[in-house]
């Protein structure tokens, strides 16, 4: 059985980019670009202007009674000189009139009939420089995730109407299971519903993918090659759940030996152990056991780092912070565990505790928890008052 590390080195080993689109800049959030760096044409701000409502003046000047000789507003392209003993009235991102070199902002400033009172200013007060945000020819360099806001409003200022994106790499899931019935559907008895269909779906779209749900197959091998075989088209991956056991009805891992190849089965992980890992006609493939809890961390673990490296991004990411175990959380001794917690913070950093049950079916305590925490294998448990590694999932209230 390989480790984790190992697993995700062997899934990781050899994958394609997903190819490149250009989308318009009002729908880029959360797009990953194609690349992370743009050259700026121009300063950004494009010209010195001010950071106030106030009056232009020069610095010289001041203290001291000046003519107001009109007024700049932002956007407007007039030009006026700021002689000696002048003053312009300006609005906050108005270009800096021509000779002033400071601004007096309109709280400080005493304003009767066409003159105005001003106190003493240092020269640049309330300037903003042109290319004091960007120089012009400087390269941006932008975080190596999803754009986000703050990203998207950098390309905007860089003049950017449009930015290349990776396309969202397309995967397919496949529910297993002569159980499974439709969410919403009827049950009879000896049924539930297919919780990993729309759940891994999620967690697709939530790593950057774009999901199709595949109509379920019932525990069939010749069901579930044909649905495998007709997946490999126009398709980046495949994630199959059930099924890869080593119960009599399983049959996944058969079908994805005979009509492909399997990379690894079985991971030192709990909860996941029974993960396959392979290609069907070059199609990365991943077949996770049917326990939606399992089905959930190891798409954490393995599926949503390949989503990523498909679209050039590299890790989970998530953020890894240490908490220590509120109570003691016994687990398999021979696997590396990923407890569901509830991480708060206590007087001394971060806490963690067991946020319910740790069967991999109990689905309520991973939607509870903010964080997996990370025990090692050869231990038997979370010891209380020890620290572990806690992958956030969630935010901390
Ligand atoms: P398996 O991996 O097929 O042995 O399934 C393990 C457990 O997960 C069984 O109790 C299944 O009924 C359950 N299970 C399998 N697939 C799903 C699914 N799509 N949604 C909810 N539970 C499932
Ligand atoms: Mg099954």
């Amino acid at each position: 059985m390989r480790s984790v590390e190992e697993a995700l080195d062997a899934i990781l080993a050899d994958v394609r980019l997903t190819g490149v689109e250009t989308v318009s800049l009002d729908r880029c959030a959360g797009r990953v670009p194609a690349t992370f760096t743009f050259a700026a044409a121009g300063h950004v701000p494009p010209f010195d202007n001010s950071a106030m409502d106030g009056f232009a003046v020069r610095s010289a000047d001041a203290p001291g009674r000046l003519r107001v000789m009109g007024e700049v507003a932002a956007g407007s392209a007039e030009q006026w000189h700021v002689g000696s003993g002048e003053a312009v009235r300006i609005m906050t991102g108005a270009p800096m009139p021509p000779g002033a070199d400071a601004v007096v902002p309109i709280e400080d400033a005493r304003e009767t009939g066409d003159a105005v009172e001003v106190p003493a200013v240092a020269q640049g007060t309330y300037v903003r420089k042109a290319g004091h945000d960007t120089r012009a020819g400087e390269v941006v360099e932008l975080a190596a995730e999803p754009l986000g806001p703050a990203a998207v409003a950098v390309l905007a200022s860089l003049g950017l109407g449009s930015v290349e994106v990776r396309r969202r790499p397309r995967v397919a899931i496949l529910s297993t299971g002569d159980e499974l019935r439709a969410p919403g559907a009827e049950l009879a008895h000896g049924q539930i519903h297919d919780a990993n269909g729309p759940s891994l779906a999620a967690a697709v779209e939530d790593a950057g993918g774009e999901a199709t749900i595949l109509p379920r197959v019932g525990d069939d091998a010749a069901a579930i090659e044909q649905q495998v075989r007709a997946a490999t088209r126009q398709l980046d991956m495949l994630v199959v759940s059930g099924g890869v056991s080593v119960g009599r009805h399983d049959h996944v891992r058969d079908v994805m030996e005979r009509i492909g190849h399997l990379d690894l089965w079985r991971i030192r992980v709990q909860p996941g152990k029974p993960l396959a890992y392979g290609t069907v006609n070059g199609l990365p493939t991943l077949g996770l056991p049917g326990n939606p809890v399992s089905a959930l961390v190891t798409f954490e673990l393995f599926a949503r780092p390949l989503v990523r490296r498909m679209l050039g991004l590299s890790g989970t990411g998530r953020v890894t912070l240490p908490a220590m175990a509120a109570d003691r959380m016994p687990k398999d001794p021979d696997r590396r565990a990923y407890l569901r917690v509830i991480v708060t913070r206590g007087s001394n950093g971060l806490e963690a505790r067991s946020a319910g049950g740790q069967a991999s079916s109990q689905l309520r305590p991973l939607a509870g928890a903010n964080a997996l925490l990370i025990v090692p294998d050869g231990e038997p448990a979370a010891e209380a008052g020890r620290t572990y590694d806690a992958l956030l999932l969630g935010a901390i209230g």
